[in-house]
């Protein structure tokens, strides 16, 4: 998605109307670590020419990679450390912290980094992820995960997405984390003219298809769309139904 003025349309009984227009923007800036530093030939410390590859003009090395360029903080000779965070086959462990929800809102922002599924592996674990999701959902809590990958920190939000999938959304963590422009709204302030505005706009807007949710562009070429069709069902695991499961089974 492209930072871009986007004019928002409503088609409705045959007729456009314009909602809007609006502003894309990012509303966190990554901080992006490679502006301050540099990669240099290991020997002599200066910035390669690149051309097919990285050659040196002060030995004439060339390399075919940039990883087998070191970094360095720029303007100096310091070199970057990357220090591995977890030991080879060490297993990755995820420290668990809680905030509710209307305080993480006053504090924290949450561009997503990259969203994905998590699927308990035990029947201990099963009945945990189960109480997570109801305390997030029912008791209005945010529950963070804080694990060390190889050489980078993650931390990620447990939560439900709008289609009910537990998903750990991985966010854009601070420092790296840099807030542009947003807006944020406070919900316990809307009155009922405004509650009444937003019905009847809402009844005017037309349902979602599956047409609208698919795309057409040239991202599709060479897909097998019968393939597609055919193929088994996307794999869905219901946790409550595993849950009653194992009770049924004790
Ligand atoms: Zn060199």
């Amino acid at each position: 998605m492209q930072n871009r003025n986007l004019l928002v349309n409503v088609e409705f009984a045959g007729m456009t109307m314009p909602l809007g227009e609006f502003k894309i923007v990012s509303f966190v800036k990554k901080y992006d670590y490679t502006r301050a530093t540099v990669n240099v030939c290991p020997k002599c410390n200066i910035k390669p020419e690149t051309q097919k590859q990285y050659k040196c003009t002060e030995c004439g090395t060339e390399y075919s990679s940039w990883r087998s360029l070191k970094r360095v903080i720029k303007g100096t000779t310091d070199l970057v450390e990357q220090p591995r965070l977890v030991a080879e086959k060490e297993k990755a462990v995820a420290t668990i912290y809680k905030m509710p929800l209307e305080e993480y809102q006053k504090r924290y922002s949450d561009a997503t980094k990259e969203d994905k599924g998590i699927v308990p592996v035990d029947a201990n674990s099963v009945q945990n992820l189960m109480n997570l999701i109801v305390a997030v959902e029912r008791f209005n809590y945010v529950i963070v995960l804080k694990w060390n990958e190889t050489r980078q920190q993650n931390i990620a939000l447990l939560m439900l997405s709008p289609s009910n999938r537990v998903i750990l959304k991985e966010i854009v963590p601070m420092p790296i984390a840099q807030i542009a422009s947003s807006m944020v709204v406070d919900m316990e302030s809307i009155t009922e003219q405004q509650i009444a505005l937003a019905k009847k706009l809402i009844d005017n807007l037309p349902d979602i298809t599956d047409e609208v949710m698919t795309i057409t562009d040239y991202r599709t070429t060479g897909i097998d769309l019968e393939a597609i069709a055919e193929a088994q069902p996307e794999k869905v695991q219901d946790l409550q139904a595993i849950l009653a499961q194992m009770i049924t089974a004790q």
